[in-house]
């Protein structure tokens, strides 16, 4: 195919002149019958990827997708650009017999491009029978972070697609796709396809437009959500809370301040949700307050605000509800609010947990800590964590956050990070960070006691000095990478190698003075 028929083509489906971003040259790659891979960023234009190609190639293209309504929503939007229905459909448990049947005729007659079904759907023998016996262009798999265990969404069904695809045919093209990759889970999507021989395409994560910004969490975050609020009042925004229960507590007291928001969780009823979500849409709300079940496939462009009342459990998490502000390039301020409190309430939920599931969950939890410390610019934080070289000097957005235009002060923190390391060293490796804390400032719990730990020398060594600044020290070292928590023990603290390195001949630590992390972090010590 020439590149004068191929641009013909999209103008003739998509009425589009050209191409967006790396779009191009992943449809050439799967034109040309290459294992591919994709990694876009939401709103890249991951779909006419492979659409386009499915509608050009002989054959029926299957598209494995983990969300019915994002699947319907495409469907309708692909009939939308034909005179004929059949070129798209949906294949799940849905559809009654003679639906099933009118599926498998127009497949058969070679007039459906595209067919979409969910993971589970693909397990099922009838349907995999059927599909040996067609000519099938390609297998793409949409989101396929779902196959790793460290992307944000894991799903087990999708474990399975590579024996799957091999019986519904051998050599047929494997595309993957998604907008969350980490190296991690970037490697963990090729092996689990076995397509790591694909063309790799990974567009830039970076959103020049988006300002990043973490406040401390106080006893008086509804009064400054109230304020932020009222400042940009008119403006769509998203409020992410972590339970229901707050979303409620949150959206009423927004109303009882005059604010115009509307509460939406898995809780309330279909037809409450859908009215909520089309307020938003509409704009007779401004605001949705919100657990995480709101978002997926809400295309609302002018989007000028994402508040996190609660930190996410990752750094993808965060990076996908806050890629809802700001789609349209215009304006759009993340604002999170954190307290390791919350961050202890999230390592609560994760124990009775599988062991596995634990240490990643911690892990990525920890990152999480990292970039809310942090004092280096978040967006090159975010972009590091992608993968991503970024230089705030020649990059787009490189002010763009609260670390680059109002940076924190730093002090020498050397002697003070020794006498950390040190008790650490002489308890034995035997406690918490809480313990470590209170064994410095000289408060002695029961633990303590039965380790006749308060009769040391070194008790109390740290008293001139608040257990907030050296819960915030601690937190930095272990960022740092000087000690760990253990995972086993959970949460015990431990040296690693550099922090022994360390004790043995310290350098200097520079540390972040953030008084304003102050009181989250006294509220996280209890005797
Ligand atoms: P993703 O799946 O990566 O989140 P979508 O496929 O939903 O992104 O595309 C995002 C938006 O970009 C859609 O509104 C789509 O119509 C638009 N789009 C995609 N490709 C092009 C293009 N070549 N030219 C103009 N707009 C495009």
């Amino acid at each position: 195919m020439t590149d004068t028929e191929l641009y013909a083509a999209l103008k003739h489906y998509f009425g589009f002149s050209s191409f967006k971003g790396l779009q191009e040259d992943v449809v050439k790659s799967i034109l040309g019958g290459n294992n591919t891979f994709v990694i876009m960023p939401t709103g890249g234009g991951k779909s006419l990827c492979y659409q386009l190609p499915a509608l050009i190639k002989d054959g029926t293209a299957i598209v494995v997708s983990p969300l019915i309504a994002l699947m319907k929503n495409q469907v309708d939007a692909l009939r939308s650009l034909s005179s004929e229905e059949g070129i798209a459909h949906v294949l799940n448990s849905s559809l009654n017999k003679t639906e099933v049947k009118k599926v498998k005729s127009d497949i058969s007659n070679g007039i459906t491009k595209l067919l979409y079904v969910a993971p589970e759907s693909l397990t099922k023998e009838e349907y995999v029978d059927f599909l040996q016996g067609q000519t099938i262009s390609f297998m793409a798999i949409d989101e396929a972070h779902c196959i790793s265990e460290w992307g944000h969404d894991f799903r087990p069904e999708y474990r399975n697609l590579r024996s799957i695809i091999e019986r519904i045919g051998a050599n047929i093209p494997i595309i993957g796709l998604t907008a969350t990759a980490t190296p991690k889970v970037q490697e963990d999507i090729l092996k689990n396809l076995g397509i790591q021989d694909a063309n790799t395409f990974k567009a830039s994560f970076n959103r020049p437009n988006l300002y990043y910004e973490i406040r401390p969490k106080t006893k008086n975050v509804d009064a400054d959500i109230i304020r932020f609020v009222k400042k940009n009042e008119g403006k769509s925004g998203i409020i992410y809370c972590l339970s229901r229960k707050r979303v409620e507590e949150l959206a009423q007291t927004l109303q009882v301040n005059g604010l115009k928001a509307v509460p939406y969780h898995a809780g309330l009823d279909a037809k409450t949700r859908v009215k909520h979500q089309d307020m938003f849409l509409k704009e007779d709300v401004d605001i949705v307050v919100a657990t995480i079940a709101f978002g997926m496939g809400i295309d609302k462009p002018d989007v000028r605000f994402v508040i996190h009342n609660d930190i996410p459990k990752s750094i993808e998490s965060y990076y996908q509800e806050t890629g809802r502000a700001g789609r349209d390039g215009g304006e759009g301020h993340c604002l999170a609010f954190y307290s390791y409190k919350d961050i202890e309430k999230l390592e609560k939920f994760m124990s009775g947990k599988p062991v596995a599931e634990q240490e990643i969950g911690h892990a990525l939890l920890q990152e999480v800590v990292a970039f809310a410390e942090t004092s280096v610019s978040r967006r090159k934080f975010i972009l590091h964590y992608f993968g991503e070289k970024f230089d705030n000097k020649t990059g787009e957005g490189g002010d763009m956050d609260d670390n680059m235009r109002y940076p924190k002060k730093k002090h020498e923190a050397k002697d003070e990070a020794v006498k950390l390391l040190t008790i650490i060293a002489k308890t034995n490796q035997q406690y918490k960070a809480k313990e470590v804390v209170n064994v410095l400032v000289g408060k002695a719990n029961a633990m303590i006691k039965s380790h006749r730990t308060d009769a040391q020398p070194y008790f109390g060594t740290g008293e001139n000095k608040e257990a907030s600044y050296w819960m915030a020290l601690l937190r930095q070292l272990l960022v740092a990478g000087y000690i760990r928590k253990d995972i086993e023990t959970y949460g015990v603290i431990k040296l690693t190698d550099k922090g022994r390195d360390f004790m043995k001949a310290p350098a200097s630590f520079m540390m972040t003075e953030d008084h304003s992390f102050k009181q989250a972090n006294d509220d996280a010590i209890v005797a």
